[in-house]
Parts: C-alpha cells; sequence; structure tokens
C-alpha cells in the first residue's frame, strides 16, 4: 500500500471509528439517565423504558452498518476495486463522458446492492419491531426501483453536465461546473414539490374546517402568504409524525403528516405550523441553501486540483487519470472536510430550530401548546430524551427536545 493511500484509508477509518465511539457513548449515557423532569408524568417506566430499548436496538443497528460498509470500502480500495470498475467501463471503448457514467453507474449498482440488506432490515425489522412501520412490501420495493429510476435519470443529467465542463470549460471550468450544478439543484428544488414528492406520497390541501381557519386566522395576523398548506399520507409508510416546509417561490408548500393531525390537538397543530413560518419569516430555508451552495463551491475546488494529480489516481488504482478517477479521488479526500462541515452545519440548523420556536411561542401566544406538542412528538417517536453532548454535536440538526422545552418555558417567564 503506497503512502497515500494509506493516509485516505486512515483518514475513513479514523471518521468511521470517531463516528461509532459517539454512538456508543450516546447509547451508554442515555442508559444510565432517568426520566427528565420536564417528562414527569407524561412518560410511564415502561414508555421510556421502550425508548431506551429501542435506543439500543437503533445503535447495534447503525454500528453494524457502519462496521459492514466501513469495512466494504476499505477493502474495495485495497483490493484496486475501483480501478477494476473502470477498467470494465473502458473497456466499452466509448467518450470520456460515457464511460465516466458507466464507471459511476457500476459502482452506484454496487452500492446500493450492499445498502439494500440494511434498507429493508431498517423497515422491516426494526421499525416493525416497535411498531413503527406501516410499509408494505409494495411500498417498499416501490419506492426502490422509483429511487433508482430519479437516481440514473437525475443523477445521469446532471453528472454529465459537470463532466462536460471540466472537459471542456479550459481553465475556470471548476467554476462553470460548479454553477451549472447550483443551478440545477434550485431548479430541482423547486419543481421537487410538484414533481418528484408526488412520486412518493399523495399530497392534498388540507380541507376546510377548524384546522383551517385557525392556520388560515394565524396565517393572516402574521401576514404570510399560504402557497398551500397539504396533508400528506405520511402513514402509508410509518407511524411517526412530522411536518415540514418544502420548495420555493409559487411552489412552496407547508406540508402535514396525516399522522401528526391525528395526534395532536388544533392549538397544538397552528403552534407547530407557526415554527414552520417562523423558519420561513427567518430566512432559514435561504440561509441552509448558501451554506449548502458554498460547500460544493469547496468540493469543486477541490476537484479541480485533483484533475491535475496522476498520482492520486494512481494511487487509488486507477489505470489512467480521468475524470472519473478524479471525482473518486475527491470523494475521499472530502470525508475530512465533509465530517467537520457537519459540525457547522448542524450547530446552524439547531440555532435555526431555537429561532422558529421562539417566534411560533411569540407569534401565536402559545409556547405551551408548542412545548406539549414537542413533548408528545418526541415520545411517540420513542426518541432519546438524553443525548450525549458529543452525539448532539454531531448528528443532531434540531436540539434535544429537553432543550426546546426549557427554552420555551423560559420565553414563557421573560
Ligand atoms: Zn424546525
Amino acid at each position: 500500500m503506497n503512502s497515500l493511500l494509506l493516509a485516505i484509508a486512515s483518514a475513513y477509518l479514523l471518521i468511521s471509528l470517531l463516528r461509532g465511539l459517539v454512538d456508543f457513548a450516546n447509547l451508554r449515557y442515555a442508559l444510565k439517565a432517568g426520566v427528565p423532569e420536564e417528562f414527569a408524568g407524561l412518560v410511564d417506566g415502561e414508555k421510556f423504558q421502550k425508548s431506551q430499548a429501542y435506543l439500543a436496538a437503533s445503535t447495534r443497528f447503525s454500528l453494524w452498518h457502519r462496521l459492514v460498509t466501513t469495512a466494504a470500502a476499505l477493502g474495495f480500495l485495497q483490493l484496486g476495486g475501483f480501478g477494476a470498475i473502470d477498467r470494465i467501463a473502458l473497456s466499452f471503448g466509448y467518450g470520456p463522458i460515457p464511460t465516466a457514467l458507466l464507471y459511476f453507474l457500476g459502482l452506484g449498482a454496487l452500492d446500493q446492492l450492499l445498502e439494500l440488506p440494511f434498507s429493508w432490515a431498517h423497515t422491516f425489522v426494526l421499525e416493525q419491531k416497535f411498531g413503527f412501520n406501516r410499509s408494505t412490501y409494495a411500498t417498499f420495493f416501490g419506492d426502490l426501483l422509483k429511487g433508482w429510476a430519479l437516481g440514473i435519470l437525475l443523477g445521469g443529467l446532471l453528472l454529465g453536465g459537470v463532466l462536460a465542463f471540466f472537459l471542456y470549460g479550459g481553465a475556470n471550468a471548476w467554476l462553470w461546473a460548479w454553477l451549472a450544478f447550483t443551478a440545477f439543484q434550485l431548479l430541482v428544488t423547486f419543481l421537487a414539490p410538484v414533481l418528484l414528492l408526488p412520486l412518493f406520497n399523495r399530497f392534498e390541501p388540507l380541507p376546510a374546517g377548524e384546522l383551517r381557519s385557525a392556520i388560515e386566522a394565524y396565517a393572516a395576523k402574521v401576514d404570510f402568504r399560504l402557497q398551500g398548506i397539504f396533508t400528506m399520507d405520511g402513514s402509508k409508510r410509518s407511524s411517526r409524525a412530522n411536518a415540514f416546509f418544502t420548495g420555493f417561490g409559487r411552489f412552496r408548500r407547508i406540508v402535514l403528516f396525516d399522522t401528526l393531525i391525528q395526534q395532536h390537538s388544533v392549538p397544538e397543530l397552528v403552534a407547530v405550523l407557526a415554527h414552520e413560518v417562523g423558519h420561513f419569516k427567518k430566512k432559514h430555508i435561504l440561509k441552509m441553501m448558501a451554506i449548502a451552495i458554498a460547500s460544493s463551491l469547496l468540493m469543486f475546488w477541490l476537484l479541480s486540483l485533483i484533475l491535475q494529480s496522476e498520482a492520486l489516481s494512481r494511487a487509488l488504482g486507477f489505470p489512467t487519470l480521468n475524470l472519473e478517477a478524479a471525482f473518486t479521488a475527491a470523494s475521499w479526500l472530502y470525508a475530512p472536510f465533509s465530517l467537520l462541515a457537519s459540525f457547522l452545519t448542524s450547530a446552524v440548523s439547531r440555532s435555526h430550530e431555537f429561532e422558529a420556536d421562539a417566534y411560533a411561542a411569540a407569534s401565536t401566544g402559545a409556547a405551551g401548546e408548542l412545548s406539549a406538542a414537542l413533548k408528545r412528538l418526541s415520545i411517540e417517536n420513542l426518541s432519546n430524551l438524553n443525548p450525549h453532548p458529543w452525539k448532539v454535536r454531531l448528528d443532531y440538526s434540531h436540539p434535544p427536545v429537553v432543550q426546546r422545552v426549557r427554552a420555551l418555558a423560559a420565553l414563557g417567564r421573560g
């Protein structure tokens, strides 16, 4: 193994180990903790134990998943798997772009083959055992096929375009490629609510009634133009409840899961919706988009450097320096940056959640209802009520529910 390959493999292994250790510490921490004071009287011993058992099972699952994928990736790297797939792609004798696309198709197929048993077990063993799963085999495999078709279509278009820029774009190719990539992403985000999401779920405008009137009254009060409030048949896949804000411009919409509507009162639902409106009013969606665009700029710049390094593509086992070699090398080199990026973006995202909660509490005057809804959601979803601070720093896009409930209580007092 040459030293460059050793460095890449070691960095990857270290990151996997770090993530595994944090998961393990998180489980130990949670198993030792008791019911937080804010939840006293809301969670009985049995339900609390069930949430701990769920955490133990899901941590075990993700440790196995990490072990297998890490071993597979390192083994593949060491055995020259990337070079082998590239030789097969080259053997068709096509031009550089179709060759690179064939290479990524092969790599993607192998990755999906490895992931399939895990995603099957996640849905039909883990989620099933704890009563969350509502997916049928037909839904599960239908999702898989639709996901593959979209991945090949959209991924192929995007990758083909980016590759063409790198091939014919001259010295500033990476900048052009990044611009095209960003434009494509924005277009997909813009159209997703009307083109992509309906492929997986049924969206219906919230019917007239008490809830709709309450939401419309609230929206008018805070001067928020409702482009659409939709209900989604989340119960098709899982009993978990959720709400989200998606898209921008004329196709933006607020989506409430049918499971959420079933489990909460009208004032609670208005408070949850006000939280989503808070994300919009505080421009969180734009800010997160700006961060994603900036980090892809870094990725493309890295790519442009790697495209000049023959040594790196040889170290990874490629027969020559070509586009697919550079893209593969970039994705390995990007791993440490991506760890750093996930620390930063999840910290930003958590601060946004606090801001959206504060906005919802101030604009509805219903901090108590939001608190009650958050508590019920985390109890029903068997969320870990006592996550380890390092797990939160690394992975949590939302603050632990106890912190949110405390912040809301402090607002009420202040
Ligand atoms: Zn939020």
